[in-house]
């Protein structure tokens, strides 16, 4: 890499927060490493770190409301961490624009891996997409895949249009509904799950499977995996 990615990591644990520097300091990346989240805001802002690791209990702020206010002026991936998995859920449905979600207790090694991926898929995000294989022409509501027409229904237009609007960002199937249907009807997650399965073969006949499961979570939007490991700068 030209240089060393910056990662922040507020967590008020001295003895993760340890770890986690001496890992994704071994892995270099450039490490900060803050313990509350009163004050964290402004030290994004004015630092502007490539990557957040954010807990979500913290004390003076919690995480909710870091991320949040971090989102109020900057894309930077942001990693939320949680100690059960359960608020995972509960965290999706905030939307709070976390990029991933991580539990506790994790492997150093797993956090790593996540960071180097939310790094990647926000260097592919910054890079030009006048080469972008997939185009959603929403006045026409048409789509093009490498330049070939796709004819899709709406639930299936808007369902690729609301994953591919936030690439690298996980939705629930709960989420999805809701960009979906205006009606607020009830629609079950297997409903969810099958115009999933028909708009992820009619991407495949023309060679894209760019939509991913993430097991008991949701989905995501791929974004191109040969993009070098840098901050998007
Ligand atoms: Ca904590």
């Amino acid at each position: 890499m030209t240089h060393a990615a910056h990662v922040l990591v507020v967590e008020d644990e001295p003895k993760l927060a340890a770890l986690l520097r001496d890992y994704l300091g071994a892995s270099g990346y450039r490490v900060s490493l803050l313990d509350r989240g009163d004050g964290a805001v402004d030290w994004v802002r004015e630092h502007a770190p490539d990557a957040i690791l954010l807990d979500v209990a913290l004390p003076g702020a919690d995480g909710l409301a870091v991320c949040r206010g971090v989102r109020a002026f900057s894309a930077v991936p942001i990693l939320m961490v949680t100690a059960r998995v359960e608020e995972i859920d509960r965290l999706l449905g905030l939307e709070l624009g976390a990029d991933d979600y991580i539990c506790k207790p994790f492997s150093p090694r797993e956090v790593v891996a996540r960071v180097k991926a939310v790094l990647r898929r926000a260097a592919s995000a910054a890079a030009p997409v006048r080469d972008a294989p997939i185009v959603l022409d929403e006045e026409r509501f048409e789509v093009r895949v490498r330049g070939r027409p796709l004819v899709l229904t709406p639930i299936e237009f808007r369902l690729l249009r609301k994953l591919s609007g936030q690439p690298g960002r996980v939705f629930s199937r709960t989420q999805l509904i809701g960009a979906l249907y205006d009606d607020h009807r009830v629609v079950s997650d297997r409903t969810v799950d099958s115009h999933v399965k028909n708009l992820r073969r009619k991407l495949a006949d023309l060679g894209e499977d760019p939509i991913a499961a993430v097991y008991g979570v949701g989905y995501r939007f791929e974004v191109a995996d040969d993009a070098p490991v840098e901050p998007p700068h």
